[in-house]
C-alpha cells in the first residue's frame, strides 16, 4: 500500500515533481515505497489545499505492487514432480511424492509444456531472468558472465522501487556471474560449491522477516539439491534400498567412472534405477523445503497478494543415450520444466495449460503482473502475451562448450559405454546445434544432421522420425531459419571458447 504521509508530505508543496522521488508518467517509480501513478499534475496553492489534495488523489490510479517470490530448482524434470494428488477430483488417498508443490499446483495455474531453451545452468538461469533466449543474451555456456547493463526482471523491479533480494545455492551463479544484478541483497556460496536447499531457505526467510516499510519485495531463490551428485539427507533417504543405499550412498561423476572402470565401461541397470531414485529423495527434499518458504510467505505476506512462480532452468537425462546429466540433452527430459504459476488475480487456481510455453516467459510475466511495461529487449512473450497471440514456439540451442570443460567430458565418454543396457550417445564436439519446438514437433539441426520428434504433453519415448516426415521437416527447417532471424544471436565472448568450436563459430560468422 502506498504510503500517503509520505507523498503528501513530498509532493504538497509544489506538486509531484516527476523524476526526482515520485512516481514517473511511465509507470516507473524510484525505489522507496508503493506510491501512486499520477495521469495530471496540479499546483498547490495554501488556501486550496484540502481541495487540490482530493482533485490530486482523484488524478491518481494507485498502482498496486503484488509481493513477488520467484523459485528456480536447478535440474529438475517436470515429470519428477507429482502434482496431480491436490487437485480436485483428486482421489483422497493418493499420496504424493512432492505433496507441497501439489499444494501449489492446486492454488494456481500449471504449465505442463514448459520449455527451457538451453539445458545449462547459466544460459537457461538468465533467460529466465532477461526474457531473451541464450542466443541472444549472449551467455552460451557457464563459463560466460551475463554483461553488468543487460536488462532483467530484477533490474526492471528494483528501478520500480521493489527491496529486491537473491539467494542461489550455488557459486557458479554466484557473484561475478551476472547473476547479482539487480539484487540489492544478494547471498550466494563463496567458500562452498554449494549449499542445500535447507540453508538457502533460511537465509531467504531471515530476510523476508527483516523487511519494514511498505516497499513490495521481489524475492529470488534457486534450490540446487536435485543436481549431480544425487545426494540426499539424511532424512530424505527413507524407503530407499537399504543394500543399494549401503553399496552407493552418494552417486555421482567420480562413482560413476568408478562403477564404470570396474565392471567393463557398464552402470548397471539396478546402479542406474538407485541413481534415480536418489534423485528422487533429493527433489523430495526440496519440496519440503519450498513448503518452508511458502508458509513464511503466506504467513508474513498473504497467499493471495504474492505472486509466486516456481519453475526449474532445466531437467536431467535418464534415457535416450544420455544419462546423469543435462548439457547435452535436448530430449523432453532435459528441456521440460515444471512452471507453476500461483497469483489467483490474474491465474486460474487448478487449472492445466497444455500450450508450448517457455521458462524464459517468466521475466516479462513478472514485469505485467507489477504493472509494469515489458521492455522492448524481452524478446520472449510473456505468458498472457503468449496465450493472446497463439505464439506457439520456442528455440533449443546446446551450449558451445569452452575448453576448459571438453577433457572431462570425452573422459566419461570413453568410460561410460552403456547404461542400463543401453548405448551412451556419442559425444557432440560443441558444433552449434539448434533447434525448435512448434505445436507438436520438435526439430534439431545440428552436426548429426537434421532430428524431427513428436513431442506432447505426456512423455513417451522420442523417436527420431526426420527421414520418415519429409514435410514436416522441410517446415520446421523453414520456421527455424525465421525465429533465428527473429532473434538474432550477440557477439560472444571467444576467449573462453574451444578451438574446434571457435573454428565452426567463425565460419558461421557467430564470432570475429
Ligand atoms: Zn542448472
Amino acid at each position: 500500500m502506498p504510503r500517503w504521509g509520505d507523498v503528501l508530505q513530498m509532493n504538497l508543496a509544489d506538486g509531484p515533481p516527476a523524476n526526482d522521488g515520485a512516481p514517473a508518467m511511465d509507470g516507473r517509480i524510484d525505489r522507496g515505497s508503493s506510491l501512486p501513478v499520477c495521469s495530471r499534475r496540479f499546483r498547490v496553492s495554501g488556501a486550496l489545499l484540502l481541495v487540490t489534495l482530493v482533485a490530486w488523489l482523484a488524478g491518481c490510479e494507485q498502482v498496486e505492487r503484488p509481493n513477488i517470490l520467484l523459485i528456480t530448482v536447478d535440474t529438475l524434470r517436470a515429470d519428477s514432480l507429482d502434482l496431480d494428488s491436490a487437485l480436485p477430483g483428486a482421489s483422497a488417498t493418493a499420496a504424493s511424492r512432492t505433496p507441497r508443490l501439489a499444494s501449489l499446483a492446486a492454488q494456481g495455474t500449471v504449465f505442463r509444456r514448459a520449455t527451457a531453451p538451453m539445458s545449462l545452468t547459466r544460459p537457461s538461469h538468465f533467460s529466465i531472468l532477461t526474457g531473451r533466449y541464450p542466443r541472444e543474451h549472449g551467455v552460451v555456456n557457464n563459463q560466460l558472465a551475463l554483461p553488468a547493463e543487460a536488462q532483467s526482471v530484477s533490474r526492471e523491479l528494483q528501478r520500480a522501487g521493489y527491496a529486491t533480494a537473491g539467494f542461489v545455492a550455488v557459486s557458479l551463479l554466484g557473484r561475478g556471474s551476472g547473476a547479482e544484478h539487480g539484487f540489492e541483497h544478494f547471498v550466494a556460496p563463496e567458500r562452498a560449491l554449494e549449499w542445500r536447499a535447507s540453508r538457502v531457505v533460511d537465509a531467504a526467510s531471515q530476510w523476508l522477516d527483516s523487511l519494514e516499510g511498505d516497499a513490495p519485495f521481489f524475492a529470488w531463490v534457486h534450490l540446487f539439491d536435485p543436481h549431480q551428485p544425487y545426494d540426499p539427507p539424511a532424512d530424505a533417504r527413507a524407503g530407499l534400498d537399504a543394500d543399494l543405499l549401503r553399496r552407493h550412498p552418494v552417486l555421482g561423476w567420480q562413482q560413476f567412472l568408478e562403477i564404470a572402470k570396474a565392471s567393463g565401461g557398464q552402470i548397471s541397470f539396478e546402479v542406474a534405477r538407485h541413481a534415480q531414485a536418489l534423485y528422487a529423495a533429493e527433489v523430495s527434499a526440496v519440496d519440503r523445503e519450498v513448503g518452508r518458504l511458502l508458509e513464511k510467505v503466506d504467513a508474513r505476506f498473504g497467499a493471495d497478494e504474492t505472486v509466486v512462480v516456481f519453475t526449474a532452468d532445466h531437467g536431467e537425462c535418464f534415457e535416450n543415450g544420455v544419462y546423469f546429466e543435462h548439457s547435452d540433452c535436448l530430449f523432453e527430459g532435459g528441456v521440460r520444466v515444471p512452471l507453476i504459476v500461483r497469483y489467483p488475480k490474474e491465474f486460474e487456481s487448478g487449472k492445466q495449460v497444455d500450450d508450448l510455453v517457455s521458462n524464459a516467459d517468466v521475466a516479462p510475466t513478472l514485469l505485467q503482473a507489477a504493472g509494469l511495461e515489458v521492455p522492448a529487449e524481452m524478446t520472449v512473450p510473456s505468458l498472457r502475451d503468449r496465450a493472446a497471440a497463439g505464439t506457439r514456439e520456442v528455440l533449443l540451442q546446446n551450449p558451445f562448450y569452452p575448453s576448459s570443460v571438453l577433457p572431462a567430458r570425452r573422459h566419461r565418454q570413453v568410460v561410460i559405454r552403456r547404461v542400463a543396457g543401453e548405448s551412451v550417445a556419442p559425444f557432440e564436439s560443441g558444433a552449434p546445434r539448434l533447434g525448435l519446438v512448434r505445436g507438436d514437433w520438435k526439430y534439431l539441426r545440428g552436426e548429426r544432421g537434421d532430428e524431427l520428434y513428436a513431442v506432447s504433453v505426456d512423455a513417451k519415448p522420442e523417436v527420431n522420425v526426420a527421414y520418415r516426415e519429409r514435410e514436416a521437416r522441410s517446415v520446421m527447417g523453414a520456421a527455424l531459419d525465421a525465429a533465428l532471424e527473429r532473434h538474432p544471436a550477440a557477439a560472444i565472448e571467444s576467449s573462453e571458447l574451444n578451438p574446434e568450436l571457435l573454428q565452426s563459430l567463425r565460419a558461421l560468422g557467430y564470432v570475429e
